[in-house]
């Protein structure tokens, strides 16, 4: 069935890696890219899709509500699936108004355009728009810190810590609203942490990488043991093409890779790549430094997403140790212009 389907923050790490992704599994749908192109976009990224017919750029905010409204009545939009939030935790610490602009806002004006738009009246959807659905991204930092064991599951309490994890946490909990009040196919995925191609400078991977490869210092926060449980992007790309198209309606779903490491562990891992492909006289681990921590630094998140792979038989099928060897080298490409030596 043909769609045209309004994907938000498309010019951004996760949704540049999804839009060539889906668009080339469904050649039929009609995308839709509301983006307002932040210092966290980039155009290079997309640009494999701007040549096709059945899509579109449209760069422009959704806090705009006027803009939303118009962008759903001109191209007819049938769903969205909504990945635009500002992104980075450190950033959030700094300015946190503009994550709740954007995060909680941003959001609400997407889904009340939508339900507008789509239905009559609460529970009763137009005949034409009787398929809609309104796919939110969202992030596992939502249920705050786990201790040494234990994982986060759809059931986990809600205990964001960070300007941004509230602030997405406050959209999720928009998006359940919309369901109970007013009846709107919503269904929500909450991803752990993501690495791979286009990912912005400013985070983890690409800056250990960046700085390693420019002779720089490599800076991990605190004592370099925090967990983050890493997912390649083009699983967690997959997992929402799975939930948008066969999620039950109103349900949550976690998305996370069962790759558990800590800060110090994948710097380590980045040296030990990088002292293979591109050999200095002593180790990148040399440039490793250890910097003051991040305040409320969230100890460790790990994913049990056992519902999404029994319900809707999602896996995760990259490695960690794969996934991060087609990172390293896309960034070596990206920063040096180097082909790497296992590339054909
Ligand atoms: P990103 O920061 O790389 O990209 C965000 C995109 O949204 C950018 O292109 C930016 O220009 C756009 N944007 C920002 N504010 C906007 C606005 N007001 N109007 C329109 N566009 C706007 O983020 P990402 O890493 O690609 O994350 C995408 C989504 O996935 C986010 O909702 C994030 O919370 C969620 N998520 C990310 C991760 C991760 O590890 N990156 C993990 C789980 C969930």
């Amino acid at each position: 069935m043909s769609k045209t389907i309004l994907v938000t923050g498309g010019a951004g790490f996760i949704g540049s890696n999804f839009i060539p992704y889906f668009m080339n599994k469904y050649p039929n749908y009609q995308i839709v890219n509301m983006d307002s192109l932040t210092y966290a976009a980039d155009l290079e990224n997309i640009k494999e899709v701007n040549v096709l017919d059945n899509y579109v750029l449209e760069q422009g905010d959704i806090t705009n509500i006027d803009l939303v409204q118009t962008i759903f009545k001109k191209y007819k939009i049938t769903d969205v699936i909504h990945f635009a939030a500002e992104s980075h935790v450190d950033n959030s610490i700094k300015n946190p108004t503009a994550f709740a602009q954007t995060n909680i806002m941003g959001t609400l004006n997407l889904l009340d355009t939508a339900r507008n738009y789509w239905m009559e009246s609460p529970f009763k959807y137009k005949n034409e728009f009787k398929g809609s659905r309104f796919h939110h991204v969202s992030t596992d930092e939502v249920y705050g810190s786990l201790g040494e064991t234990g994982y986060f599951t759809e059931e986990s309490k809600y205990e964001p810590n960070s300007p941004y994890s509230a602030s997405k946490a406050s959209s999720d909990l928009l998006v359940r609203s919309y369901y109970h009040t007013y009846g709107m196919n919503v269904v929500t995925t909450n991803c752990s942490n993501n690495y791979g191609p286009k990912q912005h400078d400013e985070k983890l991977i690409p800056t250990l990488i960046r700085k390693a490869i420019q002779g720089e210092y490599l800076p991990i926060y605190g004592n370099g043991m925090n967990i983050r449980d890493w997912l390649f992007v083009l699983d967690h790309c997959k997992a929402v093409d799975l939930v948008f198209h066969q999620g039950e309606k109103s349900e949550v779903y976690l998305v996370g890779g069962k790759n558990e490491k800590t800060n110090i562990q994948i710097a380590d891992l980045i040296c030990d790549l990088l002292d293979k492909e591109l050999p200095k006289e002593q180790s990148y681990r040399k440039q490793i430094k250890y910097v003051q921590d991040r305040p409320g630094h969230d100890y460790r998140y790990a994913i049990d997403a056992s519902k999404l792979e029994s319900r809707l038989g999602w896996i995760a099928e990259e490695t960690f140790e794969s996934g991060i060897i087609k990172t390293v080298e896309w960034y070596i490409k990206k920063y040096i212009g180097k082909e790497s030596s296992n590339e054909s």
